[in-house]
């Protein structure tokens, strides 16, 4: 009987072996408290910092790891299947691609070198907003120029980190919606320069945490004639629907590693708890109907692990990544969503004790239906892109 469920753990062995070392220290009862608290996990997120996992991306010219995506995936993978949640610090490997492929090199000295050496953190993305939702094209939230500034006016909503981080993405609208050529442009890309936390009322920016089913802190962000440094905008200004859209492949990728740990973390304490759980003289698991769907969900996570890495080749090889990025994000979070469905049904009562970690789990890996990117829009995407079906909205 394998030990290890997953086949392609001997891919990247030494990144894996490094994050689960570091993961060791985090165990079940630090995030317990942490969500008891309801606190952000600063000394976790402070010891992928430390470690530099969570610069994998940036190049080793600006001091980075310069890891290719599929490794990068690697380490987010293993955070999850060690039962942590990247959700606390994974913005930073995904938002990193629009600094990095729109940045002017001046951006990237100023930025890159510093969030590599863990001084700046770079942990929010400022896009969805509450009229708008996934429909990005027509956010409000307006950046007006203003001499050597923008003026950022508006509302965005389930901004998640801002109390944990230095800089922010931020999308807004530079051109007014009945003036751009197309739809879809007139809005820009900035990296806002955050005041401290104490500061930002004053500066024009407010925020209210929402309270909500996980724990990414996030919140609902107001902007007042908030200032921006023009020489913040990223890539060309009215074309920051493109950038932040290019970036989308990655984060999917990221996301469905992200799904597959979770998945793992879930079979590895179905099993264990089927094979011990003695009721009725024998082991639950002994009974198919509590063995077959463990056995179902983690063929259907190996299924989706396969595609995540077949994503992820593309990626790094500079292939068109968009339909293997969707399928793999859309298959990997369904598999996760199974597995932590199976894991809460075989533990029966146990698995809504919190001491179990699996309800916290559970709640986690049930967001990834959800966001960054909802299962119909990524379906909408492979209709329409793909199967060349004519187009919904
Ligand atoms: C915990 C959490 C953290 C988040 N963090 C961030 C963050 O850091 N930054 C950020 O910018 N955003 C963040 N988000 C927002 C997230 O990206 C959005 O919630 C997500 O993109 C869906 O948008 P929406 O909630 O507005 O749903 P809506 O767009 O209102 O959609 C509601 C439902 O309708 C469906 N739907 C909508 N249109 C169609 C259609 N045409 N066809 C079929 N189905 C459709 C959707 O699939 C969805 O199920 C976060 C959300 C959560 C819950």
């Amino acid at each position: 009987m394998a030990s290890e469920l997953n086949p392609r753990a001997v891919l990247h062995a030494d990144i894996r072996a490094a994050v689960r070392e570091l993961c060791r220290e985090f165990g079940g009862a630090y995030w317990q408290g942490v969500e008891a608290a309801g606190g952000y996990p600063e000394a976790f997120v402070a010891a992928l910092t430390r470690a530099g996992w969570l610069s994998a991306l940036i190049p080793e010219a600006y001091g980075g790891g310069g890891l290719t995506l599929e490794q990068a995936s690697v380490v987010l993978e293993e955070i999850n299947r060690s039962g942590a949640n990247s959700g606390a610090c994974h913005a930073q490997m995904y938002i990193m691609g629009t600094l990095l492929r729109h940045g002017t090199e001046a951006q990237k000295q100023r930025w890159l070198p510093a969030l590599a050496r863990g001084e700046l953190r770079l942990q929010s993305f400022a896009v969805t907003e509450p009229t708008a939702g996934t429909d990005t094209a027509s956010i409000r939230t307006v950046a007006q120029r203003d001499g050597a500034h923008f003026l950022v006016t508006g509302q965005k909503v389930w901004t998640s980190r801002l109390q944990h981080t230095d800089l922010m993405l931020l999308l807004a609208r530079t051109t007014p919606a009945e003036q751009a050529r197309r739809r879809g442009e007139g809005l820009s890309v900035f990296l806002v320069e955050l005041p401290p936390p104490g500061e930002r009322e004053a500066a024009g920016l407010t925020a209210r945490p929402i309270r909500n089913m996980v724990n990414h802190e996030t919140s609902e962000v107001f902007f007042d004639r908030f200032a921006v440094p023009a020489e913040n905008l990223v890539g060309e200004e009215g074309q920051g629907l493109r950038c932040i859209l290019d970036g989308m492949n990655a984060e999917r990728i990221l996301i469905a590693a992200e799904c597959i740990g979770d998945g793992f973390w879930f079979l590895e304490r179905a099993r264990g708890y089927a094979r011990e759980r003695v009721v009725f003289g024998r082991p639950i698991g002994q009974n198919q109907g509590v063995q077959f769907p463990i056995a179902r969900a983690y063929a259907n996570l190996l299924a989706a692990d396969l595609m995540r890495y077949e994503a992820a080749a593309r990626f790094d090889r500079g292939e068109p990544a968009g339909a293997g990025a969707n399928t793999a994000k859309l298959l990997a979070a369904d598999a996760s969503w199974e597995c932590a469905n199976v894991c809460l049904q075989t533990h029966g009562g146990f698995g809504f004790a919190a001491d179990y970690d699996i309800e916290r789990k559970f709640r986690e890996t049930r967001l990834y239906q959800v966001a960054p990117v909802s299962t119909n829009l990524i379906l909408a995407y492979l209709a329409e892109h793909v199967l060349g079906l004519p187009r919904s909205y």
